[in-house]
């Protein structure tokens, strides 16, 4: 940090307290991480510096020898994970991955039949105020109300009478294992694409501790910063006779040059998504999840589905008479990092909601394991029932600092 505090104090000072904040607060994000050091090596190189519009030995530039080993290497190791048969890991974003694989193969005012964001889809899969809900004709599904979790007899039904061009599948805040071979065989039904993004999960995929969307989707798209562990951006995956579309839909479609020094990092993320130690914190992460919610549970929060079997989990409050939106803050207060979320059903609105969503993958990447899960739980309790007394709340936030100052951030990571 020595040339940004010679020469953007200010800049240095806000990295310092994000450093800080990112130490000693404890970190239930579910889309977040910490990356490794190598990661962020490459992300901050000198790759910053070259343009490369086109591909890996077709570029519109000269210079180009480089970046291509780094785009070629993430390319081969994305396919390696993933047993993807094609991949461009040039996406700026996971939103830029989704309206590239609806601008190669679907015309304007298509049918996509996806999650509601409400049951825990993602704006870019159909919201009104995304993209995706002006310009195609969103068929939305949900969960049943009564497991809710996706009844796969229920999309038959709906697919059939709406006759989709597309199917997504894949979710923002949906805690159970999707049936990618069963999404397979509704979209085959009716004729559609399949359309499977896994940002959430991927690095879950890639561990063997989720099913693999290959080879049932048409099209896999992912961020690579969440699970996955990698720098912040996009990915898409397609079977083979979709890859000249795919790649003229992210250049000249809808991007110019791609960010040579992040697919370096994404890269790096790949290699070390291929390792052992990766595979193990996945199984961890898991692991923590189901621990955190049967200790929520033991301590009688409602958790939505009755339970986890990926990264997250949603705590209705509803039987706190607390908004999503509150509980969001009183965590805070007391150094816990969350977001309030929609549940099924949901009566109220997304600034507001009746949720939480908790995941373990950042507090499993500095290395807690599942009785942290259990003193987590315990402060949880301790902040609900204390929710107006700030005295207490002040002493959790000292017993979340003490339990983050067990775990440094870069001591288990490397
Ligand atoms: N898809 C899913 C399922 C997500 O959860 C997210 C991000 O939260 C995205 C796509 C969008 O990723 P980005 O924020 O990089 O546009």
């Amino acid at each position: 940090m020595s040339y940004i505090s010679e020469i953007d104090p200010e800049i240095a000072n806000a990295l310092s307290l994000e450093a800080q904040r990112q130490d000693f607060k404890l970190n239930l994000i579910a889309s977040e991480n910490y990356t490794s050091r190598a990661v962020m090596e490459a992300q901050g190189s000198i790759m910053t510096n070259k343009y490369a519009e086109g591909y890996s030995g077709k570029r519109y530039y000269g210079g180009c020898e480089f970046v291509d080993m780094a785009e070629n290497l993430a390319i081969s190791r994305a396919k390696e994970i993933f047993g993807a048969e094609h991949v461009n890991v040039q996406p700026h974003s996971g939103s830029g991955a989704n309206m590239a694989v609806y601008f190669s193969v679907l015309n304007l005012g298509d049918k996509i039949m996806s999650m509601d964001l409400s049951h825990g889809g993602h704006l870019s899969h159909g919201s009104h105020v995304s993209f995706s809900g002006q310009l195609y004709n969103i068929v939305p599904y949900g969960v049943s109300q009564e497991t809710e979790m996706l009844d796969y007899n229920e999309l038959m039904e709906i697919a059939k009478k709406e006759m989709p061009q597309m199917i997504v599948v894949g979710a923002s805040a949906y805690s159970r294992i999707i049936d990618f071979k069963a999404f397979r065989e509704i979209a085959d039904e009716v004729g559609a694409y399949l359309l499977a993004d896994v940002a959430h999960i991927a690095g879950l995929i890639a561990a063997g501790v989720h099913p693999n969307p290959f080879p049932y989707a048409d099209f896999v798209t992912t961020t690579t910063h969440k699970t996955l562990r990698g720098p912040r951006g996009g990915m898409v995956m397609c079977k083979e006779e979709y890859a000249k579309a795919i790649n003229k839909s992210v250049f000249p479609g809808i991007q110019g040059g791609p960010l040579m020094h992040i697919i370096a990092a994404k890269a790096v993320a790949f290699k070390e998504a291929l390792s052992d130690s990766f595979k193990k914190d996945q199984e961890q992460t898991v692991k923590n999840a189901k621990a955190l919610c049967a200790a929520l549970q033991d301590r009688e929060f409602d958790i939505v589905s009755d339970g986890t079997d990926n990264h997250l989990m949603l705590i209705n409050l509803n039987k706190y008479d607390l908004t999503g939106k509150d509980a969001e803050v009183i965590m805070s207060k007391a150094g816990i990092v969350i977001n309030k979320n929609t549940i099924p059903f949901e009566t109220r609105g997304p600034f507001i909601t009746s949720g939480l969503r908790a995941g373990t993958p950042a507090c499993t990447t500095r290395g807690m394991k599942e009785s942290a899960m259990e003193e987590i739980a315990d402060f949880f309790k301790t902040i609900i029932d204390n929710r107006e007394n700030d005295a207490v709340l002040e002493t959790v936030n000292a017993d979340v600092q003490e339990l983050c100052s067990r775990f440094p951030i870069y001591e288990h990571l490397g």
